[in-house]
Parts: structure tokens; sequence; C-alpha cells
């Protein structure tokens, strides 16, 4: 990822988003995947990369890494924070209960797991679910960067605190950042960021304000679609 992609982020966010999130200061040099390396890996390269890294401590507590699914021409790109229990045992990203949440807010704008693809900021679980650390996210970065550059989507849909303040590299609280669009990286992706499905399954007074999120999510992809002629099959 750029360093200057906070600049640019906040170069588009209203006024209001760019008082709170003040300047991002650019990260340090990563000292984990080999950006120029990663950035030229086509899917194959790229999915043995991440199964074999060793980047971080989480490669001591793994089951397994949980590189991402779905379809990898999508229009909208999910960005998750971290596998789980569950997600570790399996593989898949989103496969327990937040995924079960994700799967019926998608079914709720008509679109099926399988034409979206879904990633995280983390390809390992952290122990007992806890929040990743800045130097984990920092050296996992040059996969996820990858994995958008190869769907090149249309929309990226941020969950979570810590899936949005990696991705727009902010101390912003999500109160502030959900609900509006953004723009990620030198493509300028448009960017919604939204709950959580985990917190919503806490919160499910929240959900309407997740809604309304998804919602627009849909009618921008409409109109890219439409604009463009195209769409994801299936
Ligand atoms: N929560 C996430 O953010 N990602 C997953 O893959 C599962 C739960």
């Amino acid at each position: 990822m750029s360093p200057v992609l906070g600049d640019r982020v906040l170069a588009s966010a209203p006024a209001a988003i760019r008082e709170v999130v003040g300047e991002s200061p650019p990260r340090a040099v990563s000292a984990g995947a080999d950006d120029d390396l990663v950035s030229a890996m086509d899917w194959e390269r790229l999915r043995q990369a991440v199964s074999s890294c060793r980047a971080c401590e989480l490669c001591e507590t793994r089951t397994q890494t949980v590189f991402g699914v779905g379809n990898r021409e999508a229009d909208l790109m999910i960005i998750g924070e971290a596998p789980g229990a569950d997600e570790d045992r399996q593989g898949e990203p989103f496969v327990g209960r937040a995924g079960q949440l994700l799967d019926l807010i998608l079914a709720a704008i008509c679109l099926k797991r399988e034409q979206v693809y879904i990633a995280n900021i983390l390809k390992c679980r952290p122990p007992q679910n806890r929040d990743p650390r800045p130097q984990e996210a920092q050296r996992c970065e040059p996969f996820l960067m990858r994995q958008i550059a190869l769907v090149r989507p249309r929309v990226l849909l941020s969950v979570g605190r810590v899936s949005a303040q990696n991705l727009l590299r902010t101390d912003a609280p999500i109160g502030w950042l959900r609900g509006r669009w953004l723009e990620f990286g030198a493509d300028r992706i448009p960017l919604m960021v939204t709950y959580h499905p985990a917190y919503l399954l806490r919160s499910p007074d929240q959900k309407s304000k997740a809604w309304r999120d998804l919602l627009q999510v849909a009618r921008r992809l409409r109109e890219t679609v439409d604009a463009s002629g195209q769409g994801t099959e299936g």
C-alpha cells in the first residue's frame, strides 16, 4: 500500500472526517512480505506465498493460513479483520457465526457469497481472537494489496473498526468512518465502511445502520455496473 494512502483518503473525506482523522503518518518500511515481489505475483504464487509466510509470530499458533475466497473478478470485495477459530480450522474467511450473518447481509442486497471476493487484513488467526497488532497488519499488508489489485473490484466494503482503520490508516472511530463514501488507493476505489457482523450479533440495534450502508453499496454497484454495461456473473 502506498504510504500516502491516508492522505488520499483525507483529501476526499468530508471535513468532519479530516478533522478527526488528522495527519496519518507513513508506516515504517515493511519487514514482512516483500512488497515488490508480492506485487508481481499471480494468484497461484500469491496463495503459495501466503501459505508459507512466516513473517510474524502468528505463524506459530495458526492451524493454517486463511487466504481469501470468492469470485476473483468480483465487483464487490469485502475486507474483514482476521480469521477466528472457525476460519483457522476451515481455511476460509467468514465461515463462523459472523460469516453466516455476512451471508444474510449479502443476500439482502441480492448477492451470494460466491459472487463477491472476501479477504481479511490478517491471513492468520490472532490467539484468543485478540486485535491484530500493528506490526502483524503491516507485514500482512502486501498480500491484501495484491489481492485487491488482482480482483480490481468496483467497490470495497470494509467491515469493522480494525479493517477500516488499517485500510484507511487512521485512528478515527468507526462511528465516523462508516456510512459515507471514501476512496481507497491510487485507483480511488469507492470504499464503504460498515459494522462488523460479529458486532451486529452483539448489538442487533445497530443493524438498521448497517442496512443503510449496504443499500448505498448496492446502489453504487448498480450504477457502476449499469454505466459499464457489464456485471458479476452468477
Ligand atoms: N471475522 C473476520 O473479520 N474475518 C473472518 O474471516 C471471520 C471473522
